[in-house]
């Protein structure tokens, strides 16, 4: 039912109408909660909403008339805007779809080289430095043979190693003791596996906050507490909790830097309360929109199809 809804969807012709837009999402599942959403959001607001599937789009790349097709043969045009929601796993595809409608003229809610950079947690990490935004002190190294040193560098056990391929909680350990280190340490290094070695912030003690940031503006938080108390992560797919909270200014300020710093006009900041202030985790490029939604009641897929309004009407005045 859902691919009959897409495929409609997909082949309507351009009947617009004076302010409607025509906006793609580019994902891969319409049937997911934040896809229905926006798909949703943007017809309530008048708009042409066409799904689209990465894995289905091929281009023609030429500097006079760059297109995107869709498998079928149907030719994607007319579009004022993409909203790319790309999978980790289609990342390097999903960018370069991205760039694509970027070259045929098209708005890009949260263009290419930011969502790139964005899945990259190291360069992200360096990115966030550079930006004065502050976070846990974190230690990277190619060999073993520097492990020991590494784990002094970010004051010593306990402290968090975590998998830079990892998502939701998977690949992050707590390592108790230094021994404890250096054994998860060395056995992920063996496996040939990229990790970082983290201070622990052990007063968060097993809560983060979640800051969904659109255009330099934070519009909903909340906050994920850990599903028993021996649990430090508070991954929702881990069974954490939500509830709604208040930023304080710091964090305010904090959530809105570090988005900026990615260059994400989308972007779902991740918070760690430490007692030395607001401490970012993670930027996230394609942040869910059904614990923020149900925590704090907003319409946050509406919020972003007005950014797009917002930018494509300043573009053709
Ligand atoms: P993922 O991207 O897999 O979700 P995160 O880096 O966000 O990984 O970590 C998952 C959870 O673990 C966080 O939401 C947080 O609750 C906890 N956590 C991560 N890093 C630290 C840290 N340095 N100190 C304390 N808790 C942490």
């Amino acid at each position: 039912e859902a691919d009959d809804e897409i495929a409609k969807r997909s082949y309507t012709p351009p009947t617009k109408a004076k302010s409607a837009l025509r906006i793609v999402l580019l994902a891969s599942n319409a049937t997911l909660y934040s896809n229905r959403r926006i798909i949703e959001a943007g017809e309530a607001r008048g708009h042409e909403m066409i799904f689209v599937n990465v894995r289905e789009c091929y281009m023609n790349v030429s500097h006079s008339k760059p297109e995107i097709h869709l498998r079928g043969g149907n030719v994607l045009s007319n579009i004022d805007a993409v909203i790319p929601r790309l999978r980790p796993a289609i990342t390097f595809y999903g960018c370069a779809v991205t760039r694509q409608f970027h070259s045929m003229g098209v708005y890009c809610l949260n263009d290419a080289t930011a969502i790139t950079q964005s899945r990259d947690k190291l360069l992200s990490l360096q990115l966030l430095s550079a930006k004065g935004i502050s976070m846990p002190v974190t230690g990277f190294a190619n060999s073993p043979q520097d492990t020991k040193d590494l784990i002094k560098m970010v004051g010593g056990a306990p402290l968090i190693v975590k998998l830079l391929e990892g998502t939701q909680g998977v690949g992050v350990v707590l390592a108790e003791t230094t021994k404890a280190a250096e054994s998860v340490i060395n056995a992920f290094k063996s496996l040939k596996a990229d990790i970082l070695v983290q201070e622990y912030i052990k007063e968060a003690k097993g809560v983060d906050l979640r800051c969904f940031v659109i255009d330099g503006k934070v519009v909903g938080t909340m906050l994920r507490r850990a599903a028993d108390p021996d649990e430090f992560r508070a991954n929702v797919h881990l069974g954490g909790q939500v509830s709604l909270v208040k930023l304080t200014p710091d964090e305010k300020k904090t959530a809105i830097a570090a988005a900026k710093a990615m260059g994400l006009q989308v972007a779902g900041v991740d918070i760690l309360q430490s007692s030395t202030g607001p401490k970012v985790l993670e930027v996230n490029s394609s942040p869910g929109l059904e614990g923020i939604e149900a925590a704090t009641g907003k319409d946050i897929a509406a919020l972003m199809i007005e950014a797009i309004e917002k930018k494509v009407q300043a573009k053709s005045q």
